[in-house]
């Protein structure tokens, strides 16, 4: 009977795992045609100045939905991107779309503005990756210091190719920022052999900064660490006004969170923060 019980409750685990993994390959074949479909949107979520409250910078963040799955979180389909390949496609698809919004603001006469975009470890190895970004500065012709890449810890490997990649980003003169800081299994000695303008403090270390005295000490070390190296330095995920005033008085140059906007559509950004002047 045990035993019974036992192979039905594996059998079901079998079956559960069977149907995820044919869940993904189902919405795999969706994201393929995602692009043409026009499913996809960029979104922007405002970066705050903590000490005059002016916003300036703006991290663009990938939005999927589609008729079968509805709205998909990227935490969910950009893993599926990654392992399918089709991450590069739709990574460009990104950049030229944040691109385009730079170039169409720049000949608006808008007031000049920063965009980070979220580059996968993928896309930043291939080999061409600072060619086309290049490539593509030019043929939009927008300032290079307007387009920010934010790459994570964990894709600075120590390969030779990676200052390489970097090095070429910078001579372009694109900013270049580390996602989630604090999280990656990298040693520090990466922050002084790369050329890197922005630390982006994780969210896990923000959210109970003001309950947890360890995750406060780590936070303003981290915020300590960029201003010695020059750096610019993002809290990622402020939700509160407590969060916001222990940051600000530990010195911390911008946030980023649902305290002050959640991504929003470029429509609304262009109406909320280029056209009005804006203090929060
Ligand atoms: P990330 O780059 O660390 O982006 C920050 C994530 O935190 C975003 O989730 C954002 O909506 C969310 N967030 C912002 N403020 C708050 C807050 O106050 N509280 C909480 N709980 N969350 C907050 P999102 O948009 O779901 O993106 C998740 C991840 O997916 C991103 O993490 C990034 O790694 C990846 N991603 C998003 N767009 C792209 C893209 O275009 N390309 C690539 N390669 N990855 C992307
Ligand atoms: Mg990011
Ligand atoms: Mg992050
Ligand atoms: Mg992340």
């Amino acid at each position: 009977f045990v035993k019974d019980r036992g192979r039905s409750q594996y059998r079901f685990y079998q079956d559960e795992m069977n149907s995820i993994v044919a869940d993904e390959v189902l919405m795999e074949s969706h994201l393929r045609r995602a692009i043409e479909m026009d499913e996809l949107r960029v979104y922007y979520q405002p970066q705050v100045d903590l000490k005059t409250g002016t916003i300036s910078s703006f991290e663009a963040l990938l939005r999927w939905s589609n008729r079968k799955f509805g709205f998909v979180s990227p935490a969910k389909f950009i893993p599926i991107a990654e392992e399918s390949g089709l991450i590069h496609s739709i990574g460009d698809w990104v950049l030229n779309q944040v691109c385009k919004q730079l170039k169409e603001w720049q000949e608006k006469g808008y007031r000049p503005v920063r965009i980070a975009v979220n580059i996968s470890p993928k896309q930043f190895r291939v080999e061409t990756f600072a060619e086309n970004m290049q490539e593509k500065i030019e043929s939009y012709g927008i300032v290079p210091s307007s387009l920010e890449v934010e790459i994570t810890e964990n894709a600075l490997t120590s390969v030779h190719e990676t200052l390489t990649i970097l090095n070429t980003l910078k001579e372009i003169g694109v900013m270049i920022s580390v996602d989630d800081f604090g999280t990656g299994y990298s040693s520090l000695s990466y922050l002084k052999k790369y050329p890197i303008d922005i630390i982006k403090i994780d969210r896990s270390f923000i959210q109970d900064i003001g309950l947890d005295d360890k995750n406060k000490a780590i936070a303003k070390t981290i915020i300590n660490l960029a201003y010695y190296l020059n750096m610019e330095v993002i809290a990622e995920g402020v939700e509160t006004e407590l969060q916001a005033s222990i940051l600000l008085a530990a010195n911390c140059q911008k946030a980023q969170g649902f305290l002050y906007s959640k991504a929003i559509p470029v429509d609304e950004l262009v109406d909320k923060y280029l056209l009005k002047h804006v203090i929060v």
